[in-house]
């Protein structure tokens, strides 16, 4: 069967949803076609926090300094200055109006009073949302999607972009409850927002051989490339592809990433089998990962006490994930070092002497083994917290190669008529190494300039 609308937009993580609100807000008709019968991809389960320097909550704490330029460089830098720098400003610039955007247009709420810094910025400047995860955004989202009338048709794979004898995209083919085929003719525009390639062991293989079977992967199962293969077949250049990234504390028996473990942004370390800290817990996430196959097992243990949860609070926040750590035995809750230790089989006087120092470093406000450059907590009262964890493949940083209106470029920096492409599918942004908290600043903003661009056609 055949369907038209002028734009058609495939996927439903944050990249889409924003697309399709702002081409119905231009006076489209819009689709949104989602090959799992949920929405929300891993925009769903991130902990949906956002970059934003300048933003209202660093008014409230009082913190000064943070400016769109040093959000620009932290985020060139962190990606080894492979991102495409007139790109990455555009994210830069954009971000602070990007979550108001959420807060005022899509009533997103964000905590007042708590911000991220996440590996590798130079401010706390990411928001949160309330209950820490993407799930406020994307309920938000689906709310007003569904008041502007558009239909989030669920369960309906893309499988093909359909050509013209231009070679101008108009329309999607895809298949509906995995049997039946369905057109979708886009009169305007299809945009392409199906998210990167984590959860597609053969597809990392063949662009990094490093990302086989050996790691798990945070991301939902249908985040599989799709509109990076589709892309391709209708001469899209692809660029970035061999950059994949680890998610550094992820649980070792299902890959899932811990939100528990936010906790890392407020003081908590990572210490080895024998008790030691090994790297700055604020490093880049590739660099922490790299750090914890380096140790003992190639595993990691993050250590806080009740001083760093009362900051962070994630126990709150992520009491489902506590306690199914606890359930598994891969958490552990302990009034004395020693009996947290126990628990593990962690060199215990290894442990005591590192915590001996951290709190020294609290103090003076000087780590001087690894300049932890939020500053280190004090860790001498309990209870104490041992959680172990594994990196696991959590972000892809290639994919299509689109311009600064989104339209995806053919391997001559052609744009392809009538498609576009905004969010982790994208390859231009993020470079050799994404920092945590730019990957909502990222599909909010070229995801609205997708929708800006069809909805101006
Ligand atoms: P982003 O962060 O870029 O918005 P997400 O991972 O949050 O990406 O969302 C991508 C969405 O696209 C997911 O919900 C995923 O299931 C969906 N998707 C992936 N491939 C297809 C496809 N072939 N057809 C329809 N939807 C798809």
């Amino acid at each position: 069967s055949d369907q038209t609308y002028d734009v058609v937009v495939v996927g439903s993580g944050g990249a889409g949803f924003s697309a399709a609100i702002e081409a119905a807000e231009a006076g489209k008709s819009v689709a949104i076609i989602e090959k799992m019968p949920t929405v929300g991809g891993n925009t769903l389960i991130s902990g949906g926090e956002m970059n934003a320097p300048g933003n209202w909550v660093q008014k409230n704490l009082g913190i000064e300094g943070d400016s769109v330029e040093s959000y620009y460089e932290d985020t060139m830098k962190g990606g080894d200055n492979v991102g495409d720098p007139k790109m990455v400003r555009i994210m830069a610039e954009k971000a602070l109006t990007s979550a108001e955007w959420l807060r005022d247009e899509i009533q997103v709420e964000f905590l007042e009073d708590q911000l991220f810094q996440f590996g590798g910025h130079s401010y706390k400047r990411a928001l949160i949302p309330v209950r820490h995860t993407g799930q406020e955004i994307i309920s938000k989202m689906k709310k007003k999607a569904e008041t502007l009338k558009i239909p989030i048709i669920l369960n309906t794979q893309a499988t093909e972009l359909i050509q013209d004898k231009d070679g101008k995209v108009i329309g999607v083919k895809a298949i509906h409850n995995e049997k039946d085929q369905v057109t979708f003719n886009a009169q305007k525009a299809v945009i392409l927002t199906t998210g990167g390639f984590g959860s597609n062991i053969e597809m990392r293989k063949k662009y990094n051989s490093e990302y086989d079977e050996r790691y798990k992967s945070t991301d939902t199962e249908g985040t599989t490339g799709d509109g990076i293969v589709m892309g391709e077949k209708v001469g899209a250049a692809l660029t970035n592809m061999e950059n994949i990234q680890t998610y550094p504390v992820a649980n070792p028996e299902t890959g899932v990433i811990s939100l528990l473990a936010d906790t890392r942004f407020d003081g908590a370390i990572l210490i080895n089998q024998e008790g030691q800290r090994f790297v700055e817990e604020l490093d880049r996430r590739d660099v922490i990962s790299q750090a914890i196959l380096n140790q003992t097992g190639g595993y990691a243990y993050q250590l806080w006490n009740d001083t760093i949860d009362a900051i962070s609070k994630t126990k709150e926040a992520h009491e489902d994930e506590y306690n199914e750590l606890i359930e598994q035995k891969l958490l552990v809750k302990a009034e004395t070092i020693e009996k947290a230790a126990a628990f593990f089989d962690i060199d215990v006087d290894n442990l005591k002497a590192t915590i001996k120092k951290v709190n020294e470093y609290a103090k003076s406000g000087d780590d001087q083994d690894f300049h932890h450059r939020g500053g280190l907590v004090s860790l001498e009262k309990g209870p104490y917290y041992i959680e172990k964890a594994v990196p696991s493949v959590h972000h892809t940083m290639g994919g299509l190669v689109i311009n600064e209106k989104t339209e995806v470029l053919d391997k001559n920096n052609q744009a392809i008529p009538g498609l576009y492409a905004a969010g982790e599918l994208t390859g231009v942004i993020q470079g050799a190494n994404r920092l945590g908290g730019n990957a909502i600043t990222d599909i909010i903003t070229f995801g609205r300039i997708a929708g800006q661009s069809a909805g101006n056609l």
